[in-house]
């Protein structure tokens, strides 16, 4: 079910709704002008985490800060993750090689966080219990909440994360080669040759029918998905890609690799 009661966001161009399924409340969104950009969504679902009271079923009655139960799952990096946790481009570098693993699974390719012996990310600490890069986590960090979100809410950030991670696959492409994957198609997309997540509109992350459920102009802020359910959680994942080249892995955020479309 979800309520009527939307929170604005700093910007007011992506509203957080509370969302309620089986006793659990989690959050619903829509965005209300077609200029709204990612940095808008994580702006939006700051503020909504903070001030909605959401049913974290991995820790139930708590909140995420000294729980880190989800930092030891697959972390999808983009291209904009990667260059705020490195301030570099360079996908040959000793950066790329310290934080990433590259996944080849031909046609598809997948760059996600590092993880240690323990099978946590390599940029958790451990001894606080904390991340060590919280500000600058990924977006797949940012927008992981293990609570219920609606169908549209999911699609979303999984449809951004493919972006960005399609744009840094493409990247290392033009540097590396591997048998069975074609550069060409990995195309141009709404993350290349951006460098923040102000740069990047949601609309053009997105599908044209995955807009259109969306997209909620000003008169009619507050109203939710109708018929909406899910729960964003590795257990219950978002859809799979059409292209999916092997079985998606759980994940911390949405279970795709980056994959020809
Ligand atoms: S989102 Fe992750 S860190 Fe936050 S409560 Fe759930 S499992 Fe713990
Ligand atoms: S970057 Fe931070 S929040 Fe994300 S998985 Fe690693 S330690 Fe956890």
């Amino acid at each position: 079910m979800v309520e009527k009661t939307a929170l604005s966001s700093a910007t007011d161009r992506v509203l957080i709704m509370p969302f309620r399924k089986g006793g659990a409340t989690g959050y619903d969104l829509a965005v209300t002008s077609p200029e709204a950009t990612v940095e808008d969504y994580l702006t939006a679902l700051d503020t909504g985490a903070r001030r909605l009271v959401l049913t974290r079923s991995r820790n139930p009655g708590g909140r995420c800060q000294g729980c880190a139960g989800c930092c030891a799952e697959r972390v999808p990096l983009t291209a904009i993750d990667f260059r705020q946790l490195t301030g570099c481009r360079d996908m040959t570098g000793e950066a790329f090689r310290l934080l990433t693993d590259v996944h080849v699974a031909a046609p598809g390719v997948d760059i996600v966080l590092k993880r240690d012996e323990s099978g946590r990310c390599a940029l958790f600490d451990p001894a606080r219990g904390l991340c060590r890069v919280y500000h600058a986590r990924p977006f797949v960090c940012r927008t992981f909440i293990c609570c219920p979100t609606s169908r549209r809410a999911a699609e979303l950030r999984a449809a951004v994360t493919n972006a960005g991670e399609d744009e840094l696959v493409r990247l290392l492409l033009r540097e590396r080669s591997f048998p069975g994957v074609d550069p060409a198609d990995w195309r141009p997309n709404a993350f290349t040759g951006r460098w923040h997540y102000r740069e990047v509109r949601l609309r053009d992350c997105v599908t044209p029918s995955l807009w259109r459920r969306l997209y909620r102009p000003g008169r009619e802020k507050g109203r939710g998905e109708r018929g909406a359910a899910g729960h964003q959680s590795p257990a219950n994942p978002a859809p799979a890609r059409k292209h999916s080249a092997r079985a998606a892995p759980l994940a911390k955020a949405s279970p795709f690799s980056s994959r020809p479309r």
